[in-house]
């Protein structure tokens, strides 16, 4: 693998595929470490473009524009998971790209996703394809109400789903998303959300943070904090499964998987919801509130170097600004104890990720 993947020296550069938060946040990090990194982004107002040095400003199926950025970077990774299989592929055959391609393929599919985790004796909600009004029927009567419909592609933050409270509903809701290859899943009455985020290296050795919990608004990660409100031996097994579906992957750099906590009878259990195979939403707290955060241990992973040991500074709150909430920025940068993060986004769309807040509290 090391041959394969040479170690990078300090001034080489890795490209970074898709423009967002993510990838400005990923090139911050590299730039501490002396890495350059090399943005590829379709859109022209891509919030990473402002902090590296070379960009890529072209579609994902241009080929040329693909192999001049291979020919100008040393490693490949990504900050958004639905960069196209092809594009991945076609990097690989030139440069290394890391996590390997094939883990999109089985993440940027929700029923191929569901179906490794569950492979892997790991709970999902009960969960059943539809491909077909015969399988819609069918997936109805297996799963029940009520139940959540998601598009098997493409769908982010809430995006492609539809919530079915009766079982004859699940026609209508199927037209509301398109018609679109989906799974029906089972709603989960869940206690609370939590992520497990770590990293694992190429060695296959795993550095995970604390288990991380999670309240969403509309679909859209609101506020996180570290750590989770449950058992240690709880947060245990969220950290195992993690780490056992890295393994299985054969990933190297920084994921997460997102959890639903439920109660039942007095016990709790966990549920595996999503992996995302990057850094995450919910591990902007390690920026602050960490000594290492998620994007400089990705950077460290996929340069093929040794991972840190992050050490957590506090109790930590992180809160994200979407939307006009940005607006705030001026009375947010005055609260004693908030660090301000924003990400140079022109518009505040509704539903837009345009910064998040931190706070670090000594632990009680
Ligand atoms: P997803 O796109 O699958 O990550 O879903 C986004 C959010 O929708 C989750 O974080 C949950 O808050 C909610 N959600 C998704 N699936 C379910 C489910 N089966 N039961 C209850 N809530 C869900």
């Amino acid at each position: 693998m090391s041959a394969k993947f040479p170690v990078l020296k300090p001034g080489a550069t890795i490209g970074i595929l898709g423009g967002g938060q993510l990838g400005r946040m990923l090139a911050q990090a590299a730039g501490k470490l002396g890495l350059r990194c090399h943005v590829y982004s379709p859109e022209a107002d891509s919030c990473a473009f402002d902090v590296v040095g070379e960009k890529t400003c072209a579609p994902y199926g241009d080929e040329a524009a693909l192999a001049r950025f291979a020919a100008a970077v040393d490693v490949v990774t990504y900050e958004f998971e639905n960069v196209p299989g092809e594009t991945a592929s076609f990097l690989a055959r030139l440069k290394p790209v890391l996590p390997d391609p094939k883990v999109l393929a089985t993440t940027q599919d929700r029923l191929a996703e569901k179906n490794f985790v569950a492979e892997l004796g790991i709970a999902t909600a009960p969960f059943a394809p539809v491909g077909s009004a015969a399988e819609l029927a069918a997936a109805a009567e297996k799963i029940g109400a009520p139940a959540v419909i998601k598009t098997r592609r493409l769908g982010y933050d809430g995006k492609g789903q539809a919530t079915i409270q009766k079982v004859g509903d699940a026609a209508a809701a199927w037209n509301a998303i398109g018609r679109a290859p989906a799974i029906l899943e089972r709603f989960v009455p869940f206690e609370r959300e939590v992520s497990a985020l770590a990293a694992r290296g190429r060695a296959g050795e795993v550095v995970a943070y604390e288990l991380i919990e999670n309240v969403h608004r509309d679909h859209i990660l609101h506020r996180s904090r570290v750590p989770a409100e449950v058992p240690a031996a709880l947060a245990g097994q969220a950290i195992v499964i993690a780490t056992k579906i890295a393994a299985a992957l054969s990933y190297i750099g920084v994921l997460a998987v997102e959890l639903f906590v439920v109660a039942e009878a007095g016990k709790r259990r966990l549920l595996v919801n999503e992996i995302a195979p990057r850094v995450h939403n919910s591990g902007h707290w390690t920026l602050d509130g960490a000594t290492v955060s998620q994007f400089e241990q990705h950077i460290r992973a996929v340069a093929g170097w040794a991972l840190a040991r992050p050490q957590r500074l506090g109790r930590v709150e992180m809160v994200n600004l979407i939307g006009h909430e940005v607006e705030d920025w001026a009375k947010l940068l005055a609260e004693p104890g908030a660090s301000v993060h924003l990400y140079g986004k022109r518009e505040p769309r509704p539903g837009r990720k345009m910064g998040h807040v931190t706070k670090v509290f000594p632990e009680s």
